[in-house]
């Protein structure tokens, strides 16, 4: 009988996964990929506009980041990747600000002219460093940058995007963002950065474009006694799910767009964040800014807004609190006891990943597998 591998989600995780095995194993196996959802690339996905012609990012802003060069010049062997670095507003009480916080934002926001030093030596007295070990998200904030500025750039945009008290998040989510008493505003800390030129769902395609690839959309995997047919399953949907949810549900936040369209250029940058507690949403994309090598007369933003994910909603951010953790570490036991079957990326391991940590996991996988099936 021909073997067959099954692999559950046609995100990066399933498609690096099913390029690899189905490039790289001696004796060839039928790779069968199945999503629920009726499309590639899960939360990457990205389509044109029929309307604008504007490559849109359907799922929010996905920018491509990554230090690692084996990942950066594995995915930009299968598309072309034009330069781009995120630059990003935020909005406070009515004044436009630099973001992540650097130089210019201090100058800004306490209406100085400080050199770096001078600016480090007076951020360092906001600071609090009597916190030694920074436990919660607030926690972090205060013991690096003071009160004022978390008050203005972090409390109000993290209760808005996370629905809960900082004190609550771990310091984890705040390490994310560069601190620097510099000029540079690149957002993020990474030798490489880009989009790709033709939108993400490209790339993806591309991984399953193969002839023992089957690529099943619209298909939604429930444990069955047919899955022993399988030499080997890899699941990289929510992990709840897949055990029935029978210690509980995880959280996560979703978040949901509002849709608007325009003449010409709406707000002059890709991503502008709302920091202020009673604007409802956290941020506004115009996404004709994540492709400036292309022109478009009309333009397409949208409006974030960000809520507790319900049983039909899709999962973005898992919050991790204290309650997640126990129920994950439940699921985490019981993975134990499984056989021939793999779990993967951000919703199997219900962890906070960037695309290019999830495409660095499944290439690990994909070797460790083939290593031991060839
Ligand atoms: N954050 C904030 N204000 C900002 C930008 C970010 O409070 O203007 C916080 C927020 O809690 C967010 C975290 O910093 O979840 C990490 O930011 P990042 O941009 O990595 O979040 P993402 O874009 O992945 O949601």
């Amino acid at each position: 009988m021909e073997k067959s591998i099954l692999i559950v989600g046609a995100g990066f995780s399933g498609a690096v996964l099913a390029h690899e095995l189905s490039t790289r194993l001696h004796n060839k196996r039928k790779i069968v990929v199945w999503d629920e959802r009726n499309h590639v690339a899960g939360n990457c996905h990205t389509q044109r506009d029929p309307d604008t012609g504007v490559m849109i990012h359907e799922y929010g802003p996905h920018i491509f980041h990554t230090s690692n060069k084996k990942v950066w010049d594995y995915v930009n062997s299968f598309v072309p990747f034009e330069p781009f670095v995120n630059r990003v507003k935020a909005v406070f009480q009515g004044q436009i600000y630099s973001m992540p916080i650097n130089l210019h934002t201090i100058n800004q926001f306490f209406g100085k002219t400080f050199n770096p030093k001078e600016a480090a030596d007076w951020i360092g007295k906001q600071a609090d460093t009597s916190i030694t070990e920074p436990k919660s998200f607030e926690e972090q904030a205060i013991r690096f940058l003071g009160k004022s500025i978390y008050k203005a750039f972090f409390y109000g945009y993290t209760k808005k995007q996370w629905g809960c008290e900082p004190t609550e998040l771990p310091a984890s989510i705040l390490k994310r963002l560069p601190v620097r008493f510099n000029y540079n505003d690149n957002y993020y800390n990474d030798v490489y950065q880009g989009i790709p030129r033709d939108g993400y769902t490209a790339i993806i395609e591309k991984m399953f474009r193969h002839d023992n690839i089957k690529l099943e959309l619209g298909k939604k995997y429930i444990r069955s006694e047919e899955d022993y047919r399988y030499e080997h399953i890899f699941f990289s949907g929510p992990i709840d799910q897949f055990f029935g949810y029978k210690h509980g549900r995880l959280s996560y936040r979703t978040v949901t767009f509002e849709r608007h369209e325009t003449e010409g250029d709406f707000q002059g940058n890709p991503v502008i964040n709302y920091c202020d507690e009673d604007v409802p949403y956290t941020r506004i994309h115009e996404h004709k800014h994540f492709t400036p090598w292309e022109t478009h007369e009309k333009t397409v933003f949208f409006k974030e807004f960000s809520k507790e994910t319900t049983e039909t909603d899709i999962p973005y951010y898992p919050k991790r609190l204290s309650g997640d953790m126990e129920i994950l570490q439940k699921y985490e036991e019981e993975k134990k006891s499984l056989e021939n079957i793999s779990f993967l990326g951000r919703l199997a391991t219900y962890r906070y990943l960037d695309m290019h940590q999830v495409i660095e996991e499944a290439l690990e996988v994909a070797d460790s597998y083939i290593s031991q099936h060839n």
